[in-house]
């Protein structure tokens, strides 16, 4: 494909693109798929010679679309939103164009610069502590998932507790409450901790500070090393809000280090209403959300703050020869390899420069109050209903309810709910089983969750 072509191309994939998207909402949000359907439309064999685009392209039509779950639909409600919007499409796409290497300052200096530069706006805009930004002794790094910004974070408390103490990790211990997200116990397991405590959770599904004390005491008396406090704003699955500042204060109190994982609610924090849900952050070592969720910016991009960046680059930084460099000796800029597990890394801020600039912090704000209005007015209606309940408050837009006839009748809306194909809730567990509705899909609109409020009240009735 020489340029010529790729013009052209080109602008028939953003036709493509464009096209997909307006027609979403005819399609059914989960094309009925068997497993080993997609795989028997393939040859077995890469293609010897060169096919033309034309014929490449007609395969998304053919093959890939009718053997996907649509991220992007209107009715997407379930797990919480991967969103997607025009201007981070066109960040992705001149990313992919660029096609550079960031992993040193000196291999894509705009890359970093710009890395430095869009995440020490988003510390003003969420109200995150000042001393969070590069141009103090923090700084925030993108990784692709939350996953990793965690994995990172708890390499570099296990890095400090052995600097601190001298203990080895199979005698440390990561605290989290049992409601965090798995990436948590993960992470702390491919990290070389010993030790994972789940911490109880309160009717609220919050963790129980008393219990985090309890469980600190208890180690210390076994003769283990506390080291690492996980705290979430926004559980997964009922976005449960950890009481940041008492568990912060007890981490500092212990020595250990204090990570927020709030993955999905943070994006909510461009909303100075919604802060009071992080109070407490100056207490905090590391700070983890994900604009791949909720802020309007495609997978993946998630921010990992640090409060002090030195550990951070202590426990990641390896130069063998052919990394030296003399910009990165002069000590006057960062090489965002040494914060992050893998070395190469794509130029993932400028889609999020674009989406912060194409919709400016009103728009973003505008939009996530939008999504938690429309959440409450459905909450409100599942609460007034006689065969709902809600069982989770709604601080943000995850609305978590079940049938009141038990987990059966709840499974059986949710599926009869889903089967309509015009919508799509998954269903979770804590204590009972119940559903979550998650508002904030790009392309939603306010009657797509009236539509889903018809679906889920029609279907009540007849549990
Ligand atoms: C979604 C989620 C994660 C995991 O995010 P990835 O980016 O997929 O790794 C972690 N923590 C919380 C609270 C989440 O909701």
């Amino acid at each position: 494909m020489d340029l010529d072509e790729f013009r052209r191309n080109g602008h028939r994939m953003i036709d493509w693109i464009a096209d997909y998207l307006a027609n979403l909402d005819q399609r059914p949000v989960r094309e009925p798929v068997e497993p080993g359907e997609v795989r028997a439309k393939l040859p077995d064999q890469a293609p010897e010679r060169p096919e033309p685009f034309d014929q490449i392209a007609a395969d998304l039509d053919e093959i890939v679309v009718p053997g996907l779950a649509h991220w992007q639909h209107p009715g997407w409600f379930a797990y919480f939103p991967a969103m997607s919007s025009p201007p981070s499409v066109l960040g992705e796409l001149a990313s992919a164009g660029l096609g550079v290497q960031g992993m040193l300052w000196s291999t894509a200096p705009a890359a970093t610069e710009i890395e430095s530069c869009v995440l020490d706006w988003l510390v003003g805009a969420m109200g995150l502590p000042d001393a969070w930004r590069t141009t103090g002794a923090g700084g925030g790094v993108i990784q692709s998932s939350a996953s990793d910004s965690t994995h990172a974070a708890l390499v570099t408390a296990r890095e400090r507790c052995r600097q601190r103490t001298g203990a080895a990790a199979e005698s440390m211990v990561v605290y989290a409450s049992g409601q965090a997200h798995s990436s948590m116990e993960k992470g702390a397991r491919m990290a070389g901790f010993g030790h994972f405590r789940p911490i109880a959770a309160d009717e609220a599904f919050a963790a129980r500070p008393d219990d985090l004390e309890r469980a600190v005491a208890e180690d210390r008396r076994a003769g283990l090393a506390p080291a690492f406090v996980g705290s979430t704003v926004g559980t997964t699955a009922t976005t449960a809000v950890d009481p940041l500042r008492r568990m912060g204060e007890t981490a500092r109190a212990e020595g250990m280090w204090h990570h927020v994982d709030a993955a999905y609610a943070g994006s909510a924090m461009i909303c100075p209403e919604m802060r009071g849900h992080q109070d407490g952050l100056e207490l905090a070592d590391s700070y983890t959300f994900n604009p791949h969720k909720w802020l309007a910016t495609n997978f993946d991009c998630s921010v990992l703050w640090v409060a002090d960046r030195r550990p951070l680059v202590e426990a990641m930084s390896i130069t063998p020869s052919y990394l030296r460099d003399a910009a990165s000796e002069s000590g006057q800029v960062i090489d965002y390899r040494d914060w992050q597990a893998p070395l190469g890394r794509r130029f993932r801020a400028l889609k999020l420069w674009f989406v912060l600039r194409s919709f400016g912090l009103e728009g973003l704000r505008a939009m996530i109050r939008t999504h938690v209005g429309w959440a409450r007015s459905l909450a409100e209606r599942i609460e007034a209903h006689p065969r709902l309940d809600l069982i989770a408050p709604v601080p943000f837009a995850l609305v978590c309810f079940a049938h009141t006839a038990g987990d059966e009748a709840t499974d059986a809306l949710a599926e009869a709910v889903n089967a309509g194909g015009r919508s799509y809730v998954t269903t979770a567990a804590a204590g009972r089983r119940f559903i979550r509705a998650a508002v904030g899909s790009t392309w939603t609109t306010r009657a797509h969750v009236d539509r889903l409020w018809d679906e889920i009240a029609a279907n009540a009735e007849r549990m």
